[in-house]
């Protein structure tokens, strides 16, 4: 069957991290599709990916000379790898902050910082966030890793702006991979309880917005933060008080 659909990502060289599973994987098979060029990189190995470990500044500058040598450009960065850590403020150590920032805010930074001379304009770069990151979530080192990363996606659109290169930030509610499956059974029903579409989400619900937001389609949009969590977020609190209300 001829595909009618015309391809927006022809011709762009894309790095996605954290793509060995879950949303990464998926989103590096949804870009390839759209005909980019995609670079999926991750710590943990996998034949699909090219290693990377974001905490590693010398990791960066060998993918961006890698980078420099085949293709002479980057046009996409997507900051996906993250890690969550479950302990609540009476029992989160230091090292744990340090560990979540690590990889939720540093590795986005330094992704930043070594691709970016590599983009021209018209460039675009997608953080991925969280509903922690716009609520009191209760895992404290990954909620406040995630609302630095929401800071650091503002100043990169403010800074990389001048130069025609765009920053977004998503924000997925729950997401069926293998992060949220070692979540304990309540957590998952408490998320269906406070989610107005009554469903979870998968991973095809957040590659549609991460193509988009890659493409020229979004020329004009930066600095710009998108829920995608079936309006979890949205209601701020109010939907078990309308449910408990009733009609
Ligand atoms: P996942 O745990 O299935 O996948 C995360 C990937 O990141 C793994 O392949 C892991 O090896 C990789 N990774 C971890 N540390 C890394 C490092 N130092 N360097 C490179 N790669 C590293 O999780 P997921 O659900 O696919 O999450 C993807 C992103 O979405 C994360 O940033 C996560 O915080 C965010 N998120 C997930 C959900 C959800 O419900 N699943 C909700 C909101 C936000």
């Amino acid at each position: 069957m001829t595909d009618l659909h015309p391809k927006r990502l022809i011709g762009k060289v894309v790095v996605v991290t954290g793509a060995a599973r879950g949303q990464g994987a998926a989103e590096a098979e949804a870009l390839t599709r759209e005909g980019a060029r995609v670079i999926a990189t991750d710590v943990a190995e996998s034949p699909a990916c090219r290693r990377l470990d974001v905490t590693s500044e010398r990791g960066w500058a060998e993918l961006a000379a890698e980078l420099r040598e085949a293709y002479g450009q980057v046009n996409g960065l997507v900051n996906n790898a993250g890690v969550t850590w479950r302990a609540r403020i009476d029992d989160v150590r230091p090292e744990d902050m340090a560990r979540v920032y690590a990889v939720n805010v540093t590795g986005p930074l330094l992704g930043i910082q070594h691709l970016a001379p590599l983009m021209s304009p018209g460039s675009s770069i997608v953080n991925v966030g969280s509903s922690a990151a716009l609520t009191a979530h209760y895992p404290v080192a990954y909620t406040t890793a995630k609302w630095a990363l929401r800071g650091l996606s503002a100043t990169a659109a403010m800074e990389l702006g001048p130069r025609g290169i765009r920053v977004n930030t998503i924000h997925p509610g729950f997401i069926e991979t293998e992060m949220t499956a070692s979540a304990a059974p309540a957590f998952r029903e408490a998320n269906l309880a406070g989610t107005p579409l009554g469903r979870t989400g998968t991973v095809d619900d957040i590659t549609p917005l991460v193509t988009f937001l890659l493409s020229d389609d979004a020329a004009f949009i930066t600095g710009a933060e998108i829920p995608v969590d079936g309006g979890l977020t949205a209601h701020g609190g109010a939907k078990p008080i309308s449910d408990a209300v009733g009609h």
